[in-house]
């Protein structure tokens, strides 16, 4: 038999795992809430496994990965694999201690919760100290091992690597000054060496380890420590090392002198890893999983660019097999399941199932290898195209700040304001509900909302606050919102994605090039407008958010992207002007999400990002105040970017960091509006006057009290109005004081 024509291994490196149907959230939430008991929370859990391995079976992969079920986070259930407990969350119950982790009870906080990499996906942090106890856990690996194998198929259990779990850790708050959760590696491979002994004992021939830290910037000592890592615990078991998120670089010639069996690479974002393996060299027996199947975007693989690669790799091992980039984990789970989209689009998707198709269709011989088909002509606008290439040098730029502020509203010291939405009731969903599935007229839809937007005018009013919003009522979400409205976007009816925990996310798909046809927002804003003196803030979403939380085209660069969804944004900050808006809000709570894994791509991102919001904003007058709002607390790395972005004043959360955001911004000669979050939104305390005018004052010795805003951390969506009122009546009154202190 001609090489060429031996079928390849095929396999996933990982599977959605909350349900087709959702069942995994459904039964979480009645759990949670006393609806559900335990037996029934274990029989929801097997059902999705069992839908699962239905899938992977299915396919007719070769192997399947098992263990990679998990009621709340993959990483949590590593923690609990070596049972790296905090003290805090301890109970008699195994499932209570988890779910007091995960989502915190009545004695114990939670973990806190971060973003996985450059995804929307959130993990839960371990706490690691000095003293934690690592103590090898194999049961949820083994059990799910056993239902794998009991149903024929050839499982390779999965655990995420213990370099990995050390580096996404955080030390515990009573660790030493300068400990790190990585100085504890020696007997953490020790925990993980009875675990892979527990697996092969059980019968596991190979054991995939999830690598996925490998595919940042990694230091000396740290490529050190998996080098030593990887040469133990290769001689316990055959593995698989996968990273999925980018290239391992630096990594990769560590692991494979370290010896491990096998490497998958994410040939889809990774795909430099080619070259390095060519130019390192690899052993003819390595077992080198070819990723080329998008795990983090719905577009249907390109086989014959994935033919091509995966030849070259056949050219270095006798042992390539097919898989995906990464867990199919960030796509949803069944295209079959949309009858809603065009079929143009259709016949360019591939969801989960459709996936595994394409893997297995990869690794048979003499199955076609198809290119990708061109997107339609009528995907192309070429008068967007045409107006983006004729745009002037210096469409992205505004008048310096000290001549637009002159030029806006003058608001004195202090100014107070909100985030944007206003809580979103039972009652405000329903009518949002009935009005789309069409049980509600326009007429009758268009009059609620605006009855509540002249609530939450007069509730602002009352309370004094000084530049008012309309509160966001008519948006179901800040990103599908306007992807409604403009071309070049669909949205799914279940292309449901895990976000964390029972929390999933329904990104919307750009598919083609993208205009607005007609104002998006000038309704709501102009009519909350005519309603009051107070200035009423126009409230957007930004560009890069806009990508961040959608699927997005593969086709063209991000960039490029970006600036058709900027220009169809300064075409609605025009219209509001336009309407009389003096004040426009562009929000980019995921400007840090997009950020490069790895420093040598962050320069190249920051300009585009930020070039897309100013693309977006530029436009305005110099008398329209351009506000922004970043909504996390890590800046360090983005904060360049952030005064790249020449918003007139930046709102930010601030409150957990103690205004520590202030001092980075500074670093940066940020000498704009700030308006530093004074109150964490995301609990339902309700801060004291004293409390908020304290953070105030704080504000003020680090910036001058010129240039500060008084406002929450984020917005009032998910509070209700018994805490929103008396937090803003709180936050006015500490502004007035504070500004009666100058
Ligand atoms: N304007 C949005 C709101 O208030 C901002 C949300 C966000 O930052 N995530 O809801
Ligand atoms: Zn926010």
């Amino acid at each position: 038999m001609n090489d060429e024509l031996k079928t390849l291994h095929a396999t996933v490196i990982g599977y959605p795992r909350i349900g087709a149907d959702r069942e995994l959230k459904r039964a979480l939430e009645a759990y949670w809430s006393g609806r559900l008991d335990e037996p029934g929370l274990d029989a929801a859990a097997a059902t999705v496994r069992s839908q699962m391995l239905d899938d992977l079976a299915a396919a007719g992969l070769d192997s399947v990965p098992s263990g990679t079920f998990s009621l709340y986070d993959h990483v949590l259930d590593a923690a609990f694999a070596v049972d790296a407990i905090a003290p805090r969350h301890r109970r008699d119950s195994p499932t209570d201690a988890y779910f007091a982790a995960a989502r915190g009870d009545a004695e114990a906080a939670p973990l806190e919760m971060t973003k996985w990499f450059d995804t929307n996906y959130h993990y839960l942090v371990p706490e690691i100290g000095p003293d934690t106890e690592f103590r090898s856990r194999p049961a949820k690996a083994l059990a799910e091992y056993d239902e794998a194998v009991l149903r024929g198929l050839n499982a390779r259990p999965v655990l995420l690597g213990p370099v990995s779990f050390l580096l996404l850790a955080k030390a515990t708050d009573n660790a030493p000054e300068g400990f790190q959760p990585l100085d504890r590696l020696d007997e953490l491979t020790g925990v993980y060496a009875e675990l892979l002994t527990a697996l092969v004992d059980a019968g596991a021939t190979r054991v995939q380890l999830d690598e996925p830290a490998l595919c940042a910037d990694r230091t000396e000592a740290e490529l050190e420590a998996v080098r030593t890592v990887y040469t133990e615990l290769g001689r316990i078991a055959d593995l698989l090392v996968t990273g999925g998120y980018g290239p391992f670089g630096e990594s990769l010639p560590v692991l494979l002198d370290a010896g491990v069996a096998g490497i998958a690479l994410d040939l889809v974002s990774g795909r430099d890893d080619l070259e390095t393996l060519e130019s390192h060299g690899v052993s003819r027996e390595t077992f080198i999983v070819a990723g080329v199947v998008d795990g983090r975007n719905i577009w249907r693989c390109d086989l014959a660019a994935a033919g091509a690669d995966i030849e070259r790799l056949q050219r270095l091992s006798d042992n390539v097999g097919v898989g995906s980039s990464c867990s199919l984990l960030h796509v949803p789970i069944d295209l079959e399941a949309e009858s809603g989209l065009d079929p143009l689009l259709t016949e360019r998707l591939a969801f989960a199932r459709q996936k595994l198709r394409e893997i297995t269709s990869l690794a048979t011989p003499g199955t076609g290898r198809p290119g990708r088909p061109a997107s339609p002509e009528s995907w192309r606008d070429e008068i967007v195209r045409a107006r983006l290439a004729d745009l002037p040098t210096g469409a992205d730029r505004r008048a310096d700040y000290d001549e637009r502020v002159k030029q806006q509203p003058d608001l004195g010291l202090l100014p107070t304001t909100t985030i944007g939405s206003f809580p979103q009731t039972a009652e405000l969903r329903q009518a949002r509900s009935a009005h789309r599935r069409g049980l509600m007229i326009d007429a009758d839809y268009r009059a609620r909302m605006k009855a509540e937007v002249a609530a939450v005018i007069a509730e602002q009013e009352k309370l004094g606050l000084d530049v008012l919003v309309h509160g966001e009522p008519e948006r179901n979400d800040m990103v599908q919102y306007f992807a409604e409205q403009l071309t070049g976007f669909a949205t799914t009816d279940a292309g449901w994605v895990q976000s964390y925990g029972s929390r999933c996310v329904r990104p919307p798909i750009l598919y083609a090039d993208v205009a607005r046809t007609a104002p998006m927002t000038v309704e709501w804003t102009g009519y909350a407008q005519s309603i009051t003196d107070k200035p009423v803030k126009g409230m957007l979403t930004g560009p890069v958010t806009i990508l961040a939380w959608s699927f997005v085209r593969d086709d063209q660069p991000l960039a490029d992207t970006a600036d058709q969804v900027a220009l169809a944004l300064r075409g609605e900050v025009a219209d509001l002007e336009a309407a009389g808006t003096r004040v426009i809000q562009v929000d980019e709570p995921a400007l840090r999400e997009l950020l490069p894994v790895r420093a040598a791509g962050r320069e190249a991102y920051r300009r585009w990002a930020t070039r897309a919001f100013r693309l977006a904003t530029a436009g305005a007058a110099p008398g329209t105040a351009i506000h922004t709002h970043l909504c996390y607390s890590e800046f360090g790395e983005i904060i360049d970017a952030i005064a790249e972005l020449d918003a007139d004043v930046t709102s930010i959360e601030a409150s957990r960091s103690k205004m520590e955001v202030l001092a980075d911004l500074d670093r940066v000669h940020y000498h704009r509006g700030v308006g530093p979050g004074v109150w964490d939104i995301h609990s339902p305390r309700v801060p004291q006057v004293e409390e908020m005018a304290e953070a105030l004052r704080l504000a003020a010795r680090a910036t001058g009290p010129s240039r500060l805003w008084a406002n929450p951390d984020c917005g009032l969506k998910t509070r209700r109005y018994e805490e929103v009122r008396p937090a803003l009546a709180n936050l006015v009154e500490a502004a007035r004081i504070v500004r009666a202190e100058h």
